[in-house]
């Protein structure tokens, strides 16, 4: 069957001598891999647009059950140029294409997950700060999968402990999918203390992914470090294959 829909390209490696095997997150069919055929000759009209971070139009082969389709046909939506000429904007970019990659399946709806990876690119496209809108793209990305975290109720006893209930600091238990007020946390052994700043940034996002407001985050570097590693953490604990995340490594290569 021919089918068309909207493309955000992952990734592209070389097949055979002038061809190209494309990873695609669609719209309509989740995340798929297209075979291109020639894309490698100089006179390909495909060749050029199957880049990493392009949204396209593409138009391909479906057949059910199978890994690789037949791409025939692509056009350009949307190439986000600012993206490849500046590296603090690539890094979280390739980092939204990973996790995207990692998280979405074959088969499935992919409309969710596709808007926030184009919204996020286009977002740090504008000029918005790419290490919020990576945040942002996390915490959208639990919420979409089912696992947002609550980052205002102590998951045990569900007082207030989030900023704004008179805590300084909050102990945040990371075994359990959530914050823990401090009397909770001595009875338990494996948590780890979070400052409010960023207590306040997560809460902040987690109320923005649930659509509450468009918050955009401007915060110093180790508040987004320490909220990306909490948001990291439940990643890694709810998703196959957030262990081995290769932007990760890049991004403690920058910092
Ligand atoms: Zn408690």
């Amino acid at each position: 069957m021919i089918v068309k829909t909207e493309a955000i390209v992952l990734k592209r490696m070389n097949y055979r001598d002038t061809s190209r095997i494309v990873r695609l997150l669609t719209r309509d069919f989740g995340l798929i891999s297209v075979i291109a055929k020639g894309a490698r000759d100089r006179r390909s009209r495909l060749g050029p647009l199957l880049d990493s971070l392009n949204h396209l139009q593409v138009v391909f082969y479906r057949k059910a059950g199978r890994d690789l389709h037949l791409i025939t046909q692509c056009d350009m939506v949307h190439r986000y140029s600012t993206l490849t000429e500046d590296l603090a904007r690539l890094g979280p970019a390739i980092a939204i294409l990973e996790l995207a990659g990692t998280a979405s399946r074959a088969e499935e709806d992919g409309q969710p997950l596709f808007s926030a990876v184009a919204d996020s690119l286009k977002s740090i496209d504008e000029g918005n700060d790419p290490s919020g809108v990576l945040l942002r793209f996390e915490m959208g990305l639990l919420s979409l999968l089912g696992f947002r975290p609550d980052f205002r109720f102590c998951v045990r006893c569900d007082s207030p402990v989030g900023p704004g209930s008179g805590t300084k600091t909050a102990n945040f238990r990371l075994t359990t999918g959530g914050i823990i007020c401090n009397p909770c946390s001595r009875s338990e052994t494996a948590w780890q203390e979070i400052s409010t700043s960023s207590l306040e940034v997560l809460v902040a996002l987690e109320r923005s992914s649930r659509g509450d407001s468009a918050y955009q985050i401007t915060c110093p570097q180790d508040v987004y470090r320490e909220s990306r590693n909490i948001l990291r953490f439940f990643l890694r604990t709810h998703v196959d294959g957030m262990n081995n995340l290769k932007s990760e490594t890049v991004f403690s290569t920058l910092e």
